[in-house]
């Protein structure tokens, strides 16, 4: 398949793996993932590793001609090994300096199959987005449904009225490569408070 650039190039950040010690296929998805990102013209913003799906993702953006950039906590370098072949390395003093620099590089949120840290930052994205404090896209690709109890946990908490229905609007949930990329290219409209939301619950 020939490329397809996108008329918008952005600034995509993926959030994914750091382990050693998952399936061989998310490490393979990582890097669909970012063969098509590149394919379609746009870099990667990443969080700088080398190991795993973190890995993964750059080299194949590289490999496909993306820019990519990424950016690691100093007490991570030798941790998750520094990926030193990234257009550009920013190692930050801190965690919370790390994923402020992420977001403030970034035009949308790619979230790959993870653990605790990739949790962490969907979370963080995800927030922000339903707070109307971005309206940058926020896209989950799951093709295997490790996420599903993570749905399931969040729809109860809607049905339940502790999350709000919005936080649907706030988020694209995807089992496909190229519909996830679709998904990120597609500009948000801002999250709209309304007054309900806020309003005491009746006693
Ligand atoms: P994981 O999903 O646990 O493999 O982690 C993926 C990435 O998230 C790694 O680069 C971690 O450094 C990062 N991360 C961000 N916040 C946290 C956190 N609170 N705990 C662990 N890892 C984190």
């Amino acid at each position: 398949m020939g490329p397809v650039k996108s008329p918008k190039p952005l600034a995509i950040c993926v959030f994914c793996s750091s382990s050693g010690t998952i399936d061989r296929g998310y490490i393979d998805l990582a890097a669909q993932a970012g063969t098509e990102l590149a394919r379609r013209g746009h870099s990667l913003v990443s969080g700088g590793a080398k190991v795993s799906c973190m890995g993964a993702v750059a080299r194949a953006a590289r490999a496909g001609g993306a820019r990519t950039v990424g950016v690691i906590p100093e007490g991570l370098v030798s941790v998750e090994i520094a990926d030193e072949d990234n257009d550009e390395l920013i190692v930050t003093p801190d965690m919370r300096t790390r994923k402020g620099e992420m977001d403030r590089r970034s035009d949308a949120f790619l979230i790959l199959p993870g653990g605790i840290g990739t949790l962490e930052e969907l979370f963080e994205v995800w927030t922000a987005r339903v707070l109307a404090m971005h309206a940058k896209p926020v896209v989950i690709l799951d093709p295997t449904g490790v996420y599903e109890p993570l749905r399931e946990l969040m729809r109860g908490l809607t049905e339940q009225g502790f999350a709000r229905a919005r936080i649907w609007d706030a988020i694209g949930w995807t089992d496909s490569v190229p519909k996830a990329f679709d998904l990120l290219e597609r500009s948000q409209p801002r999250i709209e408070f309304s007054p309900e939301d806020y309003a005491e619950a009746e006693l």
